[in-house]
């Protein structure tokens, strides 16, 4: 007998029928002697839909209220996947995040989880039945309802096996794994067979949605074995691993991107100490992340600053930075939103030389204008236009020879 956390996404329980054939699964498992908690998702296209809803209703809907709205999705199918199960004759109970004590920071829209309280869980399990939790959702300590950010049901489940001592976190979604790169990109995308934790926190924090970034954080720090499965079909999909050292790794394991990338530039500034703050700190006042950052100091003592930021925000930091340009004296403010950023991950490129001469030469070769470069142990990034970013993703899938099992170090 194993005890396992299952999760299943939006497209999973898009349909009744679906929902149904969740059901079927969960009560394999259970009929075989596991204990099971299942976590769902809203059905695919609801906590949008919901989302939209609350923008006719305030151009910025109100942080509270909107979490009160898009924590509904969930709790629709908790009830719906309950029913389904009792109607196949297998125990079941839904709750929400609130109601297994899932308890958060009070920050709406990104809250973190705190603490679990497993009391109610353990209880409903002993008893033999599956428990079925609404994913996405806590409860801060005023009992306030939050949500974990988009995609945060995966946290919630990871969250759950990590409280409970789950023998595996299983993500079952609609592609069957981990791929080299997102499929819906590059049809030749492989699916890897497992994937270090490492990796997986550069691809999800670089644009690759199939996990949420705190899922794969947690998992990693509360060694939670993870990993991602098809609702759909059977296969072992993608473990979720630390790095051994008897691993043959790739080089580069996959690619991600990212379509939301904008880029502002202030030009002619004074070259002195301060700088660098006096543009970013009005930024952060308007609480807006920056992502890349690149100073230039040209001949004549005046210095260009170019920065990234996401797209949503890209207005706002542009009205920011037009005063700051005129408080520093500085010569003007451009950008362009029409931009993507593209990475190469890979813990391989540690004690590899040349990825990157790879990287640039590939993009060369497409006649593809590389804006910005950032790096790290693990990745590199490049901003291109938007126009060419299936291009530059198919052309270092096949420069890596990522269609291709293992190329290793
Ligand atoms: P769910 O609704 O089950 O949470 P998501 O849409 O959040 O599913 O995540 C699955 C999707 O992630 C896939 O359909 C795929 O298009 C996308 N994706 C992006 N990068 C990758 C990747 N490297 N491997 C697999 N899927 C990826
Ligand atoms: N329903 C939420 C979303 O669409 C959470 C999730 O699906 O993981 O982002
Ligand atoms: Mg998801």
């Amino acid at each position: 007998m194993a005890f396992y956390v299952y999760k299943f996404g939006g497209t999973s329980v898009g349909s009744v029928e679906r929902i149904k054939a969740v059901a079927e699964k969960v009560k394999a498992a259970h009929d075989a002697g596991h204990q099971i908690i299942v976590v769902v998702s809203a059905m695919s296209g609801e906590t949008n839909r919901l989302i939209d809803l609350a923008k006719e209703m305030q151009v910025q809907p109100h942080e509270r209220e909107l979490d009160v709205l898009i924590s509904t999705g969930e709790q629709v199918t908790v009830a719906l996947l309950s029913m389904a199960l009792h109607e196949i004759g297998c125990p079941a109970r839904s709750f929400t995040g609130g109601q297994v004590k899932i308890l958060t920071d009070s920050s709406y829209t990104k809250a973190r989880i705190r603490k679990i309280d497993d009391t109610r869980i353990r209880k409903h399990l002993n008893q033999g039945e599956v428990v079925v939790v609404a994913g996405f959702q806590g409860m801060d300590e005023d009992e306030n309802i939050t949500t974990l950010g988009r995609g945060g049901s995966d946290t919630t489940a990871v969250a759950l096996a990590a409280a409970l001592h789950a023998d595996e976190c299983l993500i079952f979604t609609d592609v069957d794994g981990v791929y080299t790169t997102d499929p819906r990109i590059e049809p030749k995308a492989r699916r890897l067979e497992r994937i270090t934790f490492e990796e997986m926190l550069e691809m999800a924090s670089l644009g690759s949605k199939v996990l949420q970034i705190r899922s794969v954080e947690f998992a990693g720090k509360y060694n939670v074995a993870l990993r991602v499965l098809s609702s759909f079909k059977e296969g072992c999909g993608t473990l979720i691993t630390y790095e051994e050292s008897t691993m043959e790794s790739a080089l580069v394991s996959g690619i991600a991107f990212n379509r939301d990338e904008a880029k502002l530039t202030i030009t002619g500034v004074p070259d002195l100490p301060g700088v660098a703050y006096k543009i970013l700190g009005p930024i952060a006042e308007a609480n807006i992340e920056v992502d890349m950052i690149i100073q230039n100091i040209a001949d004549d003592a005046t210095t260009d600053f170019t920065f990234t930021v996401h797209r949503n925000d890209y207005q706002r930091a542009k009205a920011v930075l037009a005063q700051t340009c005129l408080d520093l004296g500085a010569r003007a403010v451009t950008g362009d939103d029409t931009l993507v950023k593209v990475s190469i991950v890979g813990v391989g490129m540690r004690s590899h030389a040349g990825i990157a001469s790879t990287m640039f030469k590939t993009l060369a070769e497409e006649g593809i204008n590389i804006r910005m470069i950032s790096t790290s142990e693990i990745k590199i990034s490049v901003v291109v236009d938007e126009k060419h970013l299936e291009q530059a993703v198919q052309a270092l899938h096949a420069a890596f020879h990522l269609d291709q099992v293992v190329a290793t170090r």
